[in-house]
């Protein structure tokens, strides 16, 4: 009988998106041996909208890869240009306050941007990389995690043995599915599909929403790279999709050549890629991301912002905060549930509010004539106005987020 191949860590990590490197990143300083996982051959796609939010920037910068970001193919990010289903606009845009404003974030494909965190990663003392090695089981003992199973590519069977296991291997997590928690609710998943496509018209460098009526809650995106190429898709919520029998590819086509709004803008554009699907599984129903010797991260652990669909910020804040439980778990000698707990209370503290609060706007967001009332609105209230570009450019986004779920400033600002 063929004998299972043996490596033993500190930390074994499932996954080499910006959850896993991420939490790489974050233990280099750490002393640890690491084990980093992957079953695709980087650099390798990953179906997104590729938006790199201030969220993702300001974790950069701490990691000190932020001014890097920029060498790589991308096109700038200085605000957003959103509409409602009734067509009206709101552009938010950094440069019309300060025409020198930097960009605070930008339109990255994640073939380069994780390439870029996965190639800092593997440089990080102590880090094993290994790629084209899938995942398949966790190991058990005593009701403690202990280990996962893995397949190389020449289908030999790899034992990772560690004292903690991170899972950050995506929405379609084997990890979640083996720890018990990976349930889809179609209230709080999403699907969307996406395409690049060159020859748009009309982009401006800041990233598209339109919340047109066929998507709602969900949204058609525009998201601007180089010249005139651009990052293209649509999201639902997946409730809302099965309800109305929405084919997503083929809604995303007739938006293109048939929308008053976006028609002209795509006469002489080239579809350049396959338009392909990809779920994102919701933070506003989170799960269990901590047991016996196991955190969970990024997708794994259903963390995408419910309204904008961006996961990457809140996948490398988890990393973050799941590298500094590490840390005090080797600190203590204890792997146990009762300290890796402090994955959980730290994102309760730093991100559920967040998360909570978009929930909320997500709802509201559903309620077509609310949703058209505050597009007719916002360009006419100045201070609601400002409201929403503290939401996009602000240090500190949440308070504004949180503002704008608060009745009376809604009242006041909607109403009055
Ligand atoms: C269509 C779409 C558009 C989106 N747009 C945006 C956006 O514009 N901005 C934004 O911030 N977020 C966006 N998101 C969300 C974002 O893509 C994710 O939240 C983000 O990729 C999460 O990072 P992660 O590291 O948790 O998972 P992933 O990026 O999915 O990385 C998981 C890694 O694990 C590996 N893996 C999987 N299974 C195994 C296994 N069994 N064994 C070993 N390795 C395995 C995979 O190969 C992969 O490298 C979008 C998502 C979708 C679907």
């Amino acid at each position: 009988m063929s004998q299972n191949i043996l490596h033993e860590y500190d930390v074994v990590i499932v996954g080499a998106g910006p959850g896993g490197s991420g939490t790489a990143l974050h233990l280099r300083d750490s002393g640890l041996k690491i084990a980093l996982l992957d079953k695709q051959k980087f650099p390798r796609d990953k179906v997104c909208g590729d938006g790199v939010s201030g969220k993702s920037s300001t974790i950069l910068k701490e990691l000190g890869l932020f001014d890097e970001l920029f060498k790589l193919p991308h096109g700038p990010g200085y605000g957003v240009w959103m509409s409602g289903p009734n067509g009206v606009d709101l552009i938010v845009d950094s440069r019309q306050e300060k025409p020198d404003a930097k960009p605070h974030g930008a339109v990255v494909r994640r073939i380069d941007f994780d390439n870029f965190l996965y190639q800092n990663a593997k440089k990080v003392e102590g880090l094993d990389a290994y790629e084209q090695m899938t995942v398949f089981d966790l190991i058990k003992e005593n009701d403690n995690y202990v280990g996962v199973l893995a397949k190389d590519n020449s289908g030999n069977i790899h034992e990772f043995r560690a004292k903690i296991i991170v899972g950050a291997d995506g929405a379609a997590s084997v990890v979640a599915n083996k720890a018990g928690v990976a349930f889809r609710d179609p209230d709080h998943y999403v699907s969307a599909v996406r395409a690049y496509y060159d020859g748009v018209e009309g982009m401006r460098e800041v990233i598209e929403i339109h919340f047109v009526e066929e998507a709602l809650p969900g949204y058609f995106w525009i998201f601007p790279l180089e010249g005139k190429k651009a990052n293209v898709g649509i999201g639902m919520l997946d409730r809302d999709m099965r309800n109305k029998k929405v084919n997503l590819s083929q809604l995303m086509e007739k938006l293109i050549n048939e929308h008053p709004k976006f028609k002209d803008r795509f006469k002489n554009a080239k579809r350049l890629t396959n338009i392909i699907g990809w779920t994102l599984p919701l933070g506003s129903k989170r799960r269990k991301p901590y047991f016996n010797g196991l955190l969970l991260v990024g997708d794994a652990a259903a963390l995408i912002d419910p309204l904008t669909g961006e996961g990457i910020g809140n996948a490398l804040l988890s990393s973050k905060l799941a590298a500094q439980t590490i840390k005090k778990a080797f600190e203590l000698g204890d792997f146990s549930e009762k300290v890796l707990k402090m994955y959980d209370d730290l994102l309760k503290e730093k991100l559920d509010p967040e998360l909570q609060t978009m929930y909320r706007i997500q709802r509201l967001g559903s309620i077509r004539w609310l949703l058209n009332h505050f597009f007719n609105r916002v360009n006419h209230k100045r201070e609601l106005k400002e409201l929403i570009t503290s939401t996009i450019v602000s240090e500190d986004t949440l308070k504004y987020k949180k503002q704008l779920t608060d009745p009376i400033f809604l009242i006041k600002n909607l109403f009055l």
